[in-house]
């Protein structure tokens, strides 16, 4: 079996899990084994009951009190409980239809429960604990278990089965001959598939994940140097050189550029009339003004008589992006099309036909414009926002043609200097280093759950004052459906709580449309509070938004949270950020407490290279940085500067072999 071919292939996987894998983009065999698990669970050292907290997944160890009761309610259904207690305290023990565990409650002795803390009424409650024995749990706390991104109709079970098939069956050949692997101390590629998946320990794991790591980044090295080279070696067929629009743009707008703005927009118009395609990096920290940039940048190549495309990883945003263009274009003449995955096909096929007759001169669109052929004829510039959602492959596509459009890549994610200079020496940066003046800076603080209260009050006094506010809710990493069943509790809880206050929903398992109604309706303050999941994370403006309230904040990586932090300040009103801490742990709090002094990005990316602890390693991603689907900037900051010292030395030869292999869509049969 190859890595190429379709996954219902493989034994066990029928036309209704295919449907349910392709929901998640896995089509092939090889898709199926690079769907790396989002993390991994470890077994915690059990804790006393006095200290666990609500929301929390923990252990106690300990013995069952009294008899086991059971209800059966109304539609047949059984509740059972039962007293659980150390030396500390008591909780409540609560299985759903699970008669048969009675028994066993009361023979049980002395054993630990592992389960999800919620608080029924006044007291504790672990909900549906799994029951170990002591010499079990032992056993279990050394080893890890993947944890992937579920959807519907796929369950823990049916992925590894399919995952171990695919490993059994399919052909995975390394294109990294043996004896670099040894020089460079890396395992072969198909020990590390089997590891990741089928993690033995975490020294193990730590080893298989390096060498994923390492050809991530070796293929966005290899492919992002060979773009460059190929571009320099093209002439520039679209130059622009009249800024006419571009100054309009400017005189329209109701404040002054920023110098950085300035500086930025000078090096992109120089580009343009350059000799050679552009190839820049505008990198400027959430609110520091990229989009007015693009915007001007559009607008020239447009003058100049050709077409633009923007292209954003969300639809929402693709729409936010259409309407801030149509509003700025429109006094110029410009005409704007947009392209998305929801579109209906007809609607998809109006705008490109008009793209292709050259009706529309800026195509504003998602991803999904690089995966279905869309023809842009005179396609001059493609602004790619927010790029690092946006891989190397995909620009590499760009070039496929033969023609060079001007490509400018704007990106916000905060990772330290060092690191950046490694992933994209091969890059023009522009550095948007300065903020819009009319700034007021964010006022953030951390607090604990007993403070909640607080803070929805305070939450409903802006709203009173006519604001609006975000609140995040917890990642939850089992799967997306019980992300959503949290965000949908804690709105109903919070429209409760906060009655006239007009609570809205957001999370990923609504549709793409469902998604936009609701964005929009935030953006036109139709709702006052907004309670999401990490959905809002990239770019969103809503610049009325002065609160956002993080719960369980200490899961999020530090340059998360400052994203996240972005949605905010955005306007001229002063704005809050309340990180909810919830763990009681004080690395936590010093962490999150960075976050209350530091406001520059990078600084924070520092920080958080520098404080991120050793049990950080197998949990969430620390960048928030997409380029990679495993491989993390941040945590495998060595890894990535071994890649790049391995990439600087390669020979002209492994050079050429290495750029086939990166604009190639498979490893196969591709040699360094
Ligand atoms: P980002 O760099 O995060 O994409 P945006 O381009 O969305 O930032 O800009 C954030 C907000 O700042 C927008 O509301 C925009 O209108 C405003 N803005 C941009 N440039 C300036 C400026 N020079 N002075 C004041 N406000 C600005
Ligand atoms: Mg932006």
């Amino acid at each position: 079996m190859r890595w190429s071919d379709p996954i219902t292939k493989l034994k066990g996987i029928g036309p209704k899990s295919a449907e349910a894998y392709h929901r998640l983009r896995i089509e092939t065999v090889g898709d199926l084994l690079s769907w790396f698990p989002k993390k991994y669970d470890t077994f915690e050292a059990d804790r006393p009951i006095d200290s666990v907290r609500e929301g929390r997944l923990v252990t106690v160890m300990g013995s069952f009190t009294g008899v086991p009761r059971m209800i059966t309610t109304g539609k047949g259904k059984t509740i059972l409980t039962c007293g659980f207690r150390d030396a500390t305290g008591t909780i409540v023990a609560k299985w759903f239809n699970a008669p048969f565990l009675r028994k066993q409650l009361t023979q049980a002795k002395y054993v630990l429960l592992r389960g999800k803390v919620t608080r029924d009424r006044s007291s504790l409650c672990l909900v549906q604990p799994e029951i170990y024995s002591p010499e079990r749990y032992r056993e279990l706390m050394k080893t890890l278990r993947p944890v992937y991104g579920l959807t519907a109709g796929l369950s823990k079970t049916a992925v590894a089965k399919a995952v171990r098939e695919a490993l059994l069956q399919c052909e995975i050949a390394d294109p990294m001959p043996a004896g670099m692997r040894r020089e460079l101390g890396l395992w072969s590629l198909r020990d590390a598939y089997e590891e990741v998946h089928f993690p033995k320990c975490e020294e193990t794991t730590k080893e298989a994940i390096k060498r994923l790591a390492f050809d991530e980044f070796f293929r966005f090295l290899v492919g992002i140097r060979s773009v460059k080279e190929q571009t320099e070696a093209i002439p520039n067929r679209y130059p622009a050189d009249s800024l006419t629009y571009a100054e309009k743009i400017r005189e329209s707008l109701p404040y002054p550029l920023t110098g950085a703005q300035e500086r930025c927009f000078r090096e992109i118009a120089e580009d343009l009339r350059g000799a050679s395609p552009m190839q820049r990096l505008l990198q400027g920290d959430v609110g520091s003004g990229k989009t007015v940039i693009a915007e001007m940048a559009l607008a020239t190549i447009v003058e100049a008589g050709y077409q633009g495309c923007l292209m954003v990883p969300t639809e929402v945003l693709a729409k936010q992006h259409f309407a801030e263009l149509m509003r700025r274009f429109e006094p110029l003449g410009i005409t704007v099309g947009l392209l998305t995955g929801s579109m209906s096909a007809p609607e998809k096929r109006i705008v490109r036909e008009a793209v292709a007759l050259g009706k529309i001169n800026v195509l504003v669109g998602t991803h999904a414009l690089f995966q279905q052929s869309v023809e842009i004829p005179e396609l001059g510039l493609v602004v790619v926002d927010e790029q690092h959602r946006f891989g190397v492959e995909q620009r590499g596509r760009l070039t496929d043609k033969g023609v060079m459009p001007h490509v400018l890549l704007m990106s916000a994610t905060p990772i330290p200097r060092t690191l950046a200079m490694m992933l994209y020496a091969d890059l023009d940066i522009s550095l948007l280093d300065e903020m819009p003046g009319d700034r007021l800076r964010i006022r953030t603080a951390v607090v604990d759950g007993s403070y909640r209260p607080k803070a929805w009050k305070f939450i409903s006094d802006h709203v009173k004052a006519g604001e609006q506010c975000y609140v995040i809710c917890p990642l939850i990493e089992e799967s997306d459906g019980l992300e959503a069943a949290n965000v949908t509790d804690y709105a109903a809880t919070l429209a409760e709580e906060l009655p006239g206050v007009r609570v809205g929903l957001l999370h990923g398992r609504m549709s793409a449309s469902a998604k936009n109604e609701t964005m929009e309706a935030f953006a036109a303050h139709e709702y006052d509070v907004l309670v999401s999941t990490t959905v809002i994370e990239v770019g969103i403006d809503v610049a009325n938004a002065t609160v956002i309230l993080i719960e369980d904040a200490e899961r999020f990586g530090l340059a998360t949270l400052h994203q996240l932090r972005g949605r905010v300040g955005r306007g001229s009103l002063q704005s809050y950020c309340i990180l909810v801490q919830g763990s009681d742990s004080d690395e936590a709090r010093e962490r999150l407490e960075v976050m209350q002094t530091a406001t520059d990005g990078f600084a924070i990316a520092e920080k958080d290279l520098t404080m991120r602890g050793p049990g950080d390693f197998f949990g969430i991603r620390q960048s928030g940085d997409n380029v990679f689907r495993l491989a993390d900037p941040i945590r495998d900051a060595e890894v990535l500067a071994l890649a790049k010292r391995t990439v600087d030395g390669l020979t002209r030869e492994q050079y050429r072999k290495a750029v086939k292999l990166c604009l190639a869509d498979s490893a196969e049969n591709v040699v360094y």
